[in-house]
């Protein structure tokens, strides 16, 4: 991992959307646009739609960043975190050093990572943790 990759737990998202909106804040986005979403991984019929029947229902989320982020370089430049990891209330979300640490710590807790596959054209340097 370089020091730009960005860790996320995906253990700890709770697809609030906080990460996408301070991004959409802090980068002064129009409404229409976002450079991160939260994917909800349900039925698939919306996001606040769980997966399974009654009452075995499952739900968890994914944040995705585009192609369209730009990693926040300013504010790393000064040594700031990006706006998305800065916000996320569940610190699901590492970079850096700290994503460093966190994936051997996660690695340890018996987590695997993984990458968005090529054909979604999402943003590089992303990387996902979930429990085995
Ligand atoms: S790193 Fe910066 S530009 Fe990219 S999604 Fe996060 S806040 Fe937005
Ligand atoms: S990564 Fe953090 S801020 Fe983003 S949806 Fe998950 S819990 Fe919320």
């Amino acid at each position: 991992m370089d020091e730009k990759t960005i860790l996320v737990d995906l253990q700890r998202c709770i697809g609030c959307w906080t990460c996408s909106l301070a991004c959409k804040v802090g980068n002064n986005l129009p409404d229409e646009e976002f450079f991160l979403t939260v994917r909800t991984l349900g039925s698939g019929e919306g996001i606040d739609r769980p997966a399974g029947t009654w009452p075995d229902l499952h739900m968890s989320w994914q944040p995705v960043w585009t192609t369209k982020c730009v990693k926040c370089a300013g504010r790393l430049a000064k040594g700031e975190l990006p706006y998305c990891v800065q916000s996320c209330p569940c610190k699901a979300l590492s970079i850096g050093d700290a994503a460093a640490a966190k994936k051997e710590e996660l690695r340890d807790r018996g987590f695997r990572f993984f990458q968005m596959p090529p054909w979604e054209s999402t943003r590089d340097g992303v990387v996902y943790a979930e429990k085995k």
